[in-house]
């Protein structure tokens, strides 16, 4: 199963999204699928990229709607595994208002979002994951904004997946993706990627000197445990990395539509029959 394409990333040497794009090829690999059984679909940003990337379908979409993108292929080819893809600005900013709603909807995507807590592509503004202080061509004088957590709102929005790495941690960032495609509903996976060019402060040694990784440090974790995972969310300042949070009871959208059906829409029959017309016909007259 070869997920590499020929295509040579144009990603700046050192960014974070060579490991995510790696680890993403390296999952779809491990849990057997074929290049055609997977979509990624994108937005814009340096991230967005990624869907070019992959030896599979593939949509490099508009800003902020990777996820309306995504839930509309998987609704019309449910057999197809979707990962959508983007950046903190792309799903936090601009698409904020879709990655709620998705996240509550349920479908059964995987939504890896690369964190560089910057704009990279527009050359370093301040993104709503940016320290507060932080100072770029946007903020000079530092950002006066508060730092947005997506983890707290995913789990406010009723997730059933939430989970956090760094791209230099493969290991765990592959087992994290594996995990959220087989998760039978949406997976929210953030993703600490740091952009060596424009972000000077959350480096890699930065990363590796402030995260919690929740599996070495806290063996004993709950994943399951809603309340647990919310106050370890708070009391980590939203810096620990690992299965955050699962919840397997609740169906994914699909599941709970009434005669949707296991298979792709277009191998269903769904032609109208005289039948469906007069009862249609009935039910309008
Ligand atoms: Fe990566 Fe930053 Fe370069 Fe964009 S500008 S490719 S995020 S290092």
């Amino acid at each position: 199963k070869e997920f590499r394409n020929n295509v040579k990333p144009n990603w700046c040497p050192g960014c974070g999204d060579f490991s995510i794009q790696a680890a993403i090829q390296r999952a779809a690999a491990n849990v057997g699928l074929e290049p055609e059984e997977l979509a990624v679909i994108s937005g814009i940003g340096c991230s967005g990229r990624i869907s070019g990337y992959i030896n599979a379908y593939g949509l490099h979409g508009i800003h902020g709607r990777a996820l309306p993108i995504a839930q509309g292929v998987k609704l019309a080819n449910r057999e197809l595994t979707v990962i959508a893809s983007g950046g903190d600005g792309d799903g936090f900013a601009i698409g904020m208002g879709h990655t709620v709603h998705a996240i509550r909807r349920n479908l059964n995507i995987t939504y890896i979002v690369m964190d560089n807590q910057i704009y990279g592509l527009t050359k370093g503004q301040t993104s709503p994951r940016s320290a507060e202080g932080f100072k770029t061509k946007s903020t000079p004088e530092g950002s006066i904004e508060s730092t947005l957590s997506p983890l707290e709102i995913a789990m406010s929005a009723g997730a059933t997946f939430v989970a956090q790495s760094f791209s230099s941690d493969l290991k765990q960032l592959t087992a994290l993706i594996e995990a959220g495609i087989k998760h039978e509903g949406f997976s929210l996976i953030n993703v600490f990627s740091p952009c060596v060019t424009f972000n000077k402060i959350n480096t890699y040694d930065w990363f590796k000197e402030n995260i919690v990784n929740l599996e070495q440090q806290f063996p004993d974790y709950d994943p399951t445990n809603r309340i647990a995972a919310m106050n370890k969310i708070m009391e980590t300042n939203g810096l620990l990395t690992g299965l955050i949070y699962q919840n397997t009871q609740r169906k994914s959208y699909e599941d709970m539509i009434s005669g949707f059906g296991k298979e792709a829409l277009m191998k269903q029959d769904l032609s109208l029959t005289e039948e469906h017309f007069n009862k249609l016909v009935a039910e309008f007259k």
